[in-house]
């Protein structure tokens, strides 16, 4: 590119430079902006959401049901709970573990948002717990450092699609007599020493477009605590003594009443029919994702500014929910910020998974929540950037993505 614009100014003509530069960005450039993500949604997809929408019965239902078993026999779980987001299932955890003022829960920083805002919604405490530089994720080590006698919950997250190392957590929460409860958005058919997550514990999943599979909006609440699911059931729908779909009426059981006081989160059918549809294709979505993973891993190892995060070294099956690189800032002598911008000129969309909670503006400025420094969260937030993955990308736009990040790399200063 450079080569052939400082070609063209030899030519002092403008109409020939433009000419030749429009040449070159056809040349070099895609002409078509990638997204980060997109969802894979088929003509079949379509077509069942339109027959729930004919059948006369659109919220919570029998595919509500379906999916829901659907997702246990997929999961290996005892019981599972469709909803309208993870961020309700952690909601309605919080409320059913009587977390408030005074309590501390510990989870990273490095982590979606909603986790730490439904904690201090609550008027629990947020503890951060580092996370591992290149896997992003925490270890019972960096968690034990958190726990006090005021801990009451401890949520790892399952990163990228990698599994967090649960065996060592687990004992640790035992030992403590903590409850763990697994974020799982990123981890839909992710495999730990051979077993689905999901399969033991607590763990919520998210069904948001940008996740493995998608329900337009919504979340699993997996367990294997059978009175756990049951309260969750019970307050996901205003806290009602039944769920509200009665078969054989075809409508609200009329002597469902209020148990306790509850929320209004139930997954409706419309979703769960995409859920069911689209968990069909997971494994293959999944595939898929691993087939672009390594290619990209391929493309950019000659890429000295570029770091991808590391597999973990126990045996995992990893589901590539992200693709995400860390910029060596120093080398590449600019931000991660101005890279986005660059790779965006370049028809190149990217995402940051995540901004650290503790360095936004309400955590930053509300006393008593950062407590000392994460220097790996704070490292990689400034760092890390989630380059374009979904199944129906090709190889080919994985080249133009490392094609750009090189062309970029090479305008540096
Ligand atoms: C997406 C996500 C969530 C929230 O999921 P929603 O279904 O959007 O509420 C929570 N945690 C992590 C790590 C996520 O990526």
């Amino acid at each position: 590119m450079q080569t052939i614009i400082s070609a063209a100014k030899i030519f002092h003509d403008e109409f020939i430079l433009e000419k030749i530069i429009f040449y070159a960005i056809l040349l070099y450039m895609r002409n078509k902006f990638l997204p980060f993500s997109r969802p894979s949604i088929s003509e079949d997809d379509i077509a069942a959401v339109g027959d729930v929408l004919r059948s006369g019965w659109i919220t919570t239902g029998t595919k509500t049901s379906e999916f829901e078993q659907k997702f246990c026999e997929y999961a290996g779980c005892r019981g599972a709970v469709a909803l309208m987001s993870a961020t309700a299932g952690m909601h309605l955890l919080l409320h059913a573990l009587d977390i408030g003022p005074g309590d501390e829960v510990i989870t990273p920083s490095m982590t979606w948002v909603s986790t730490v805002n439904l904690i201090v919604l609550a008027g629990a405490m947020p503890v951060f717990a580092d996370i591992d530089r290149d896997t992003l994720m925490v270890s019972a080590d960096s968690v034990r450092e958190c726990i006090t006698d005021r801990t009451r919950l401890i949520i790892p997250v399952h990163f990228a699609g990698a599994a967090a190392d649960m065996d060592p957590l687990c004992e640790l929460a035992a030992e403590e007599n903590i409850f763990l409860a697994e974020d799982a958005a990123h981890a839909l058919g992710t495999e730990y020493k051979g077993e689905k997550i999901g399969r033991k514990g607590t763990a919520i999943f998210s069904f948001h477009p940008i996740k493995n599979i998608t329900t337009g909006e919504g979340g699993m609440f997996c367990s294997d605590d059978p009175k756990l699911l049951e309260r969750i059931r019970r307050l996901k729908f205003h806290g009602l003594g039944a769920d509200s779909y009665d078969r054989d009426t075809q409508g609200r059981s009329p002597q469902a009443e209020v148990l306790e006081p509850g929320y209004k989160y139930n997954m409706t059918d419309i979703a769960a029919v995409l859920g069911l549809k689209q968990l069909e294709r997971l494994d293959k979505f999944n595939r898929r994702r691993t087939e672009l993973a390594l290619h990209y891993r391929k493309q950019l190892s000659g890429i000295a500014e570029i770091l991808p995060l590391s597999d973990p070294p126990y045996h995992i099956k990893h589901s590539r929910h992200l693709f995400i690189v860390r910029l060596d800032i120093e080398k590449a002598g600019m931000t991660r910020e101005t890279f986005m911008k660059e790779l965006k000129q370049r028809n190149i969309g990217t995402g940051i998974h995540f901004l650290a909670a503790h360095v936004q503006k309400y955590y930053r400025e509300t006393p008593g929540i950062k407590a000392g420094t994460l220097p790996y969260t704070e490292w990689n937030s400034e760092r890390i950037c989630s380059l374009p993955l979904f199944p129906e990308m090709t190889e080919r736009d994985a080249d133009d993505v490392a094609e750009a990040i090189r062309d970029v790399l090479k305008g540096k200063p």
